[in-house]
């Protein structure tokens, strides 16, 4: 057996912490390949280590004097060290670090430093072997991360190494300089590790014990998910982004690898499971609800769009023209809709209207703002009959007006509009619906 395994920044915070970690790896000889974040917040208002340093090298590069903030960040390195009762010392690190900020060397550099640094203690601590990622992560000159290079010098370097550590976040060109994935993106190092190892699991663990079926901030006490596949979690981005990066799950999808989402503060909780297939059921028909609020409908009404070839490919081009996304587009015989993030979207809505007139001649636009989506998600609803009649009428009868449906061919989600303000009450209305009404499911 071979797992992979990465622990985010609360997880490291402190000694202390730094304790459970070490406990968890050696309570299972399979944990070989250790990937850390920085250190995180030891309580609400700290700072995490990542920022100090982004503050700290703000002021390198405005020629201000950065010394008290680079002493600050040692300060906080040495009270793991000292906790830990390690002899390392990180002097020379710290002198390294200093020249090389004040000859502009990069802001990438600098927030690399706190994975770079918090993987030498731990490296120091396990006894294993330290990697610098930035010889075995690679990014292409234009910036893109390149995965099969990458893949063969990882691959390469750890085929002799039994155990190691490689910190997370960052990697380097082929020049050496450092470049990092955006943030919180120790989580893509970990599955690009277990992916180069070619690891039975991926063990991802962080200070909750995994997905909820709906947010805990809208639904008390939400039930765990057990199990969910890669593509259910894709169209619940929205929800898992705060535990999980979304570019985390691309790697060990590539190899058929499943990742394990593990508590640190809780190591006897399964956590959740993140795979390609199951033959599990979802205990509650849905796996998950998850949405988000602010988006705007732009509705373009054209008689006899149908027939009109092109049509949709011109007025999405009116979006991509002005650099905007779009996140749905649900359509009727003549009238298609195109829902867009609000905030994208707010500064340039009478440019991509005049682009729209430009390219289609439409009779009519209306833009309607202040729309909530939300994506109720599950592999069980596609064999199950009447669950959208069933998401529908409980919305009904909690008096939500439902402004638009969409359910991808996949049958694997519905992705329903409904008022900014009617989004709480809709996300509680159907957890309920479907968990807390479990037994007459
Ligand atoms: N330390 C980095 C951040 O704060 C990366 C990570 O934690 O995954 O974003």
């Amino acid at each position: 057996m071979k797992t992979v395994v990465k622990f985010g920044g609360s997880s490291l915070a402190s000694a202390e912490q730094f304790k459970k970690t070490a406990a968890i790896i050696k309570s299972d000889p399979a944990r070989r390949y250790v990937i850390p974040s920085a250190p995180g917040k030891r309580f609400p208002a700290d700072m995490k280590v990542t920022d100090m340093f982004y503050v700290c090298y703000a002021k390198a590069e405005g020629n201000e004097k950065f010394q008290k903030e680079l002493e600050q960040i040692a300060e906080r390195y040495q009270e793991i060290i000292t906790g830990l009762e390690l002899e390392l010392s990180l002097t020379d690190e710290f002198a390294v670090i200093s020249e090389n900020f004040s000859a502009h060397v990069g802001v990438n550099y600098a927030a690399s430093r706190g994975e770079y640094l918090n993987s030498l203690i731990m490296a120091e601590y396990l006894g294993y072997e330290f990697v610098d990622a930035a010889s075995v992560i690679r990014f292409a000159d234009d910036g893109v991360f390149d995965s099969e290079k990458t893949n063969q010098m990882l691959a390469e370097r750890l085929k002799s190494l039994e155990r190691a550590v490689i910190p997370g976040f960052y990697g380097a060109f082929a020049d050496g300089r450092i470049k990092t994935f955006s943030r919180g993106g120790s989580d893509i190092t970990g599955s690009i590790v277990a992916r180069a190892v070619m690891a039975d699991v991926y063990e991802n663990w962080t200070d909750v014990s995994g997905f909820m079926v709906a947010d805990p901030r809208i639904v008390d006490n939400p039930v765990l998910i057990e199990t969910i596949t890669y593509r259910e979690l894709r169209e619940l981005a929205y929800m898992g982004a705060s535990v999980l990066h979304e570019e985390a799950i691309f790697p060990v999808r590539h190899e058929g690898i499943p990742i394990n989402i593990r508590n640190t503060n809780s190591p006897d909780d399964g956590g959740t499971w993140i795979v390609e297939s199951t033959c599990q059921k979802s205990k509650y028909v849905i796996t998950g609800i998850a949405g988000k609020k602010d988006f705007c409908a732009v509705n373009i009404d054209k008689d006899l769009m149908n027939s009109e070839i092109g049509f949709g490919r011109r007025v999405l081009q009116a979006f991509e023209d002005n650099g905007i996304s779009f996140e749905h587009m649900p359509s009727g015989i003549d009238t298609l809709t195109v829902f867009v993030h609000q905030d994208e979207f707010a500064d340039k809505e009478q440019k991509v209207v005049s682009a729209i007139h430009r390219l289609v001649k439409p009779d009519h636009i209306e833009i309607e703002g202040d729309l909530a989506t939300l994506a109720i998600v599950g592999r069980g609803m596609k064999s199950m009959r009447g669950t959208a009649g069933r998401i529908f009428s409980a919305l009904a009868h909690a008096n939500i007006n439902i402004r638009m449906i969409d359910q991808g061919s996949s049958e694997l989600s519905i992705i329903v509009g409904v008022a900014n303000e009617d989004f709480e009450l809709a996300v509680r209305t159907i957890y309920h619906l479907f968990v807390d009404n479990y037994s007459t499911n």
